[in-house]
């Protein structure tokens, strides 16, 4: 049974213009043993185009099941509520075959697990240079070039000899440099990247970072940063969301939340001061 659908309250206030992702009163709610979880209560918030903004909040607080409700990437059996809209386009309650061809062409998700988005089969410059190929009209070869100059721009040092190399070579932190590559190819109006430097060392999670706000610069997208530590992605963007059982509880500029934390407790991550 498909219980997904959306559901308006009557008329949605229009955005501003560069409002690139408008995501309105959005409630997710599972269907388990013990009853009913509402994991996402009526999220609102906007994104402008080049902005970034972070979502924050503790493990658990519903930035996961957000963006994967914005995605079309849910169980068929979860009831998700409310509205997202991605330029003029509303992503609630579209049919597969319409959701997918948004994520292949607006928005591009990044998980904290590079190998989600890469194919093992495939050496990274035919994957970058497929998605050079679906989006701008040049021949192969200039595709390929493409590639190496987007393994640059991450920055992967030797992109001319990386480009011939399959993921498994790559090192966690590279991998997740060309997942990057690949959203910069496809020209993507929102980049909403889940944790993406969570399982990395410290030492490669500013290289991730680097490479988002090159992605950001590149194609002029909006950023959506989820992250449960606000310490790595304090200097990357322009305001925070702050998350707590299924609510947005806040926003504000990193400052604001991170000084003046209106809900100190809904951050779960004082330890992590810069
Ligand atoms: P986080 O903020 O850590 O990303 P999530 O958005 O992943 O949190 O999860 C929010 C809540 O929804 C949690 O209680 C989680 O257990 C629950 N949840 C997530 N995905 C599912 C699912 N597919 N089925 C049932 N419950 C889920
Ligand atoms: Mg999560």
């Amino acid at each position: 049974m498909t219980t997904t659908e959306h559901m308006s309250d009557g008329p949605v206030p229009t955005a501003g213009h560069d409002v690139v992702l408008d995501v309105r009163d959005l409630s997710v709610t599972f269907s388990s043993e013990d009853g009913p979880l509402d994991a996402v209560r009526g999220v609102t918030y906007q994104v402008r185009r080049g902005e970034a903004l972070g979502i924050v909040g503790e493990s658990g607080s519903g930035k996961s099941v957000t963006s994967m409700a914005i995605m079309g990437l849910l169980p068929r059996t979860a009831r998700v509520t409310g509205s997202a809209r991605v330029l003029d386009q509303e992503v609630i309650g579209l049919g597969d075959a319409a959701i997918s061809k948004i994520r292949g062409e607006k928005i591009a998700m990044i998980f904290q697990d590079p190998l989600t988005s890469l194919n093992p089969v495939y050496t990274i410059g035919y994957q970058i240079a497929e998605a050079v190929l679906t989006h701008r009209d040049v021949t192969k070869k200039q595709a390929r070039e493409r590639a190496v100059e987007l393994l640059d721009k991450v920055g992967i040092p030797n992109p001319e000899r990386r480009v011939d190399q399959y993921p498994h070579e790559l090192s966690g932190g590279m991998r997740q440099r060309v997942v990057i590559a690949i959203a910069m190819a496809n020209d993507p109006d929102v980049i909403i990247a889940d944790e993406p430097t969570t399982a990395l060392d410290v030492t490669v999670q500013a290289q991730v970072l680097e490479a988002l706000e090159a992605a950001r610069r590149e194609t002029g997208a909006a950023l959506v940063l989820i992250t449960h530590d606000l310490g790595v992605v304090a200097g990357h963007v322009d305001r925070v969301a702050v998350m707590y059982a299924g609510r947005l509880v806040e926003t504000g500029t990193v400052e604001d939340v991170f000084y003046r934390p209106r809900m100190p407790y809904a951050l779960g991550l004082l330890g992590s001061v810069p």
